[in-house]
């Protein structure tokens, strides 16, 4: 449901309607407890998920693969919900051998790949945090992978990331998808929540026993508040009184990374390259793309980069230039024709959109325990949810969602501690 109307007092606020925010709000809708309102900067809901429709293809420009697909509590919804969930799971190991690597090298890489997370966890335990890039080994031949494929999973290089964080992501290996689109689904679950559009938050008052939100269409009170917000606009826009400076120091250190997708249009085939593939532009480059040919057997290429690359594609025009790129890695791999059967569909451009200025969170070195601080509630009144608060599927989906649900099973518990 949407409102353009909403009430002016209700006894939990929501702020954000994306994984986390949805999350929140379906939970404490079903308590048939208290009354809820969310309130959602954006005209959609979804946040980082996003589906749109390319010649009648669903592309997630946001969130899109069902991680930890095993453990994922969105992938039981999606099934619930009557979602079709593609099982395939990705070849991101193994992609070398479709960019033209020899198995020499593929298993020189896939070798070095192993010892570099070995290396990344012995420097985890160390009392010391220190950014990933300290545990590569100098000129070696992978170096610039390894940046590259940090840019796509942390959305951030090497040198800007603490080793404690990375080790504490829980990955089991299992990714599906949703045919449909993630960011489709995520919508088909928020459909009966009452969301106020168009209705950013700036401030949050909680001097008195009602919590003030100052919003771009007004003022609403509530006896509780639920902040599922990226940490950039924790950081930056919103501001708290009293002053929270811990909530904006921890947010702060868990700063939204980078990664952008760019969808052709590709009708073809590519030589010895089956469906649903991966590969790499190039193994010596930073700055490069990875590409998924026909996902799902369609006619697209779906190109994925990250990073300060991304950054600078963005800044320099978007689609286009995005486009000009992924052409020129194409050709480089299986020649010239191949840029008259690419098309350019759509792009992101996470880092200019206002509402999340990034795409997920990384800790910086020495900032790996600020999940905690951020995820902390404040007074049992002010609760913390998204991405950024999940101790182990930080950056993900459903990491967002459960720390939605806690937020929400917080707050209810707080509230029936008054009334008891
Ligand atoms: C390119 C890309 C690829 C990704 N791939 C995957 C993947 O394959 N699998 C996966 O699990 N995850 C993936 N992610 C990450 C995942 O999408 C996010 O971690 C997750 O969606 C975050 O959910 P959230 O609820 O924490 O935040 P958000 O989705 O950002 O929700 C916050 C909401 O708050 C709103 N908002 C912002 N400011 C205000 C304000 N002042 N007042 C009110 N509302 C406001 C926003 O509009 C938004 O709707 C990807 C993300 C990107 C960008």
């Amino acid at each position: 449901m949407s409102q353009r109307g909403f009430p002016a007092q209700v006894d939990i606020a929501v702020i954000g309607a994306g994984a986390a925010g949805i999350a929140a709000a379906r939970r404490l809708a079903a308590s048939r407890r208290v009354s809820v309102l969310v309130l959602e900067a954006r005209e959609r809901v979804g946040g980082r998920t996003w589906t749109v429709d390319c010649n009648e293809l669903p592309c997630d420009l946001g969130g899109e693969w069902l991680h930890s697909a095993d453990r994922n509590v969105v992938a039981g919804l999606a099934k619930q919900q009557g979602f079709d969930i593609y099982h395939r799971r990705p070849d991101w190991t193994t992609r070398l051998r479709n960019s033209g690597a020899s198995a020499a090298e593929e298993a020189d890489w896939i070798a070095e790949r192993e010892a570099f997370y070995w290396a990344v966890h012995r420097a985890a335990r160390e009392n010391e945090d220190r950014a990933a890039a300290t545990v590569l080994r100098p000129g070696g031949r992978w170096n610039a992978l390894f940046d590259a494929t940090s840019t796509w999973a942390n959305a951030v290089e090497l040198d800007r990331l603490s080793v404690q964080d990375n080790n504490r992501y829980e990955d089991s290996g299992v990714n599906w998808r949703v045919c449909e689109g993630y960011g489709r689904l995520l919508t088909r679950l928020a459909d009966s929540l009452p969301v106020a559009f168009g209705t950013a938050v700036s401030r949050i008052d909680h001097r008195r026993k009602a919590i003030r939100l100052e919003t771009a269409r007004g003022t609403v009170t509530a006896a509780r508040a639920i902040v599922a917000l990226p940490t950039s606009i924790v950081a930056e826009d919103l501001s708290f009184d009293p002053p929270l400076p811990e909530k904006q120091e921890a947010a702060a250190g868990l700063p939204l990374g980078l990664a952008d997708k760019l969808f052709l249009r590709f009708s073809g085939q590519l030589p010895g390259i089956d469906s649903d593939a991966h590969l790499v532009g190039s193994t010596r480059r930073r700055e490069t793309m990875s590409y998924q040919v026909r996902p799902f057997g369609r006619p697209v290429i779906q190109c994925f980069f990250g990073g300060d690359f991304a950054a600078g594609l963005e800044r320099d025009g978007g689609m286009p230039v995005m486009a000009a790129f992924a052409a020129d890695e194409l050709a480089a791999l299986y020649g010239n024709d191949i840029r008259r059967q690419l098309t350019p569909l759509a792009a992101s451009g996470w880092r200019r959109d206002p509402f999340a200025r990034g795409s997920y969170s990384y800790a910086r070195p020495g900032h790996a325990d600020d999940r905690t601080v951020l995820a902390a509630p404040v007074e049992n009144r002010l609760f913390f949810a998204g991405e950024a608060c999940s101790p182990n599927f930080f950056s993900t989906v459903h990491g967002a969602y459960m720390t939605g649900e806690a937020a929400a099973d917080a707050a209810l518990a707080s509230l029936h501690r008054l009334s008891a």
